[in-house]
């Protein structure tokens, strides 16, 4: 029988973090980027788990935090982000 270990509380999944590789800094293609309203977020993890490239980290702390020089605008954690803490915005360049 397969024992079920469950992770102690706050303990984060071993995701790979996303890395200068031969397409530079691919948030270079974004066109839309992601606002977080950090005093909206309860630190649910979902936009973390969620985001296909890895560029968002959820702190106790500071809530979610994203990389902008990976995000490439695709709007996924908008979407799964149970309390409307983040909203997609045109990329300026900024
Ligand atoms: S917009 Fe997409 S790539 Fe950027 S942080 Fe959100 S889920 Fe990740
Ligand atoms: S999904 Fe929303 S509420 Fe949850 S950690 Fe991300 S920004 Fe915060």
């Amino acid at each position: 029988m397969v024992k079920v270990v469950k992770p102690p509380r706050n303990d984060k999944l071993p995701l790979t973090r996303p890395v200068i590789g031969v397409a530079g800094k691919t948030g270079l293609w974004r066109n839309m980027k992601p606002l977080v309203n950090n005093v909206k977020c309860t630190r649910c993890y979902q936009c973390e788990i969620y985001c296909p490239v890895n560029a968002i980290n959820v702190e106790p702390e500071t809530g979610a935090m994203i990389n902008y020089d990976y995000c490439k605008g695709c709007g996924l954690c908008m979407d799964v982000c149970p309390s409307g803490a983040i909203t997609m915005i045109p990329e300026t360049g900024e």
